[in-house]
């Protein structure tokens, strides 16, 4: 299967594409496996990508699309793949369509992590990390056993910047406002799917592979099922 996730930052997206993919046996394609690959591979477009990253830039769509191209001309990526971090706009998701067009083939579909903002903000703004090893801890999910102070080594505990509340809201309403075009944009195409991402991992992952199951027809999934033999 040819398949698109998509979520807001604290819906828990890198581990279902994870754990989606391994369900599927299909590679995980991240962006940031790709950067990272051309990258210490000293691809020519990795050398590209550095520089702007080094400048503190945003990589231009062009670098990151051919990443991409290249990327899923790989053999293992031939009979399906799992695509996290990309498309992230209208204009990525039109090429893309493009690329697999050319490759005879296209997406089967899409993916989206519903969750609500407040659930989001319950998640993210209650980490606390460790000032001495880094250890994050969450105030109601994993709390350490003295407030405020690490269980590991006694370090300090603090709120980094990211996980407090007005920057989760700002980067959800980014996320809303990059995203809702590119939602629509496969909801036309009549290939997303909405999945429920509240509740622990294996819930999620197991509501996603329904929906996915609910599409596949290959005959992996259902063994009694001889009807066209
Ligand atoms: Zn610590």
């Amino acid at each position: 299967m040819r398949l698109v996730l998509v979520g807001p930052p604290g819906a828990g997206k890198g581990t279902q594409a994870q754990f989606i993919a391994s369900h599927l046996s299909i590679p995980k394609i991240s962006t940031g496996d790709i950067f990272r690959a051309n990258v210490s591979g000293g691809t020519e477009l990795g050398k590209l990508a550095k520089t702007y990253m080094d400048r503190g830039d945003l990589v231009p769509d062009e670098v990151t699309i051919a990443m991409v191209r290249g990327r899923l001309a790989e053999d293992d990526a031939q009979d399906g793949f799992l695509l996290d971090g990309f498309p992230r706009n209208v204009a990525q998701a039109e090429v893309l369509k493009k690329m697999l067009a050319d490759l005879g083939s296209g997406l089967d579909l899409v993916l989206e992590l519903v969750v609500d903002d407040d659930e989001v903000v319950r998640r993210l703004a209650g980490r606390r990390t460790c000032r001495s090893c880094g250890k994050v801890w969450h105030i109601d999910f994993d709390p350490p056993k003295k407030e405020g102070v690490c269980d590991a080594c006694g370090g300090e505990l603090f709120q980094r910047d990211d996980d407090r509340e007005e920057t989760i809201r700002h980067r959800l309403e980014v996320y809303q406002e990059q995203t809702a075009p590119l939602v629509n944009f496969y909801a036309d195409e009549g290939i997303l799917r909405g999945v429920d991402a509240t509740g622990p991992v294996e819930e999620v992952t197991g509501r996603a592979m329904a929906e996915l199951r609910g599409f596949t027809r290959g005959p992996a999934q259902e063994p009694d099922s001889e009807d066209e033999s």
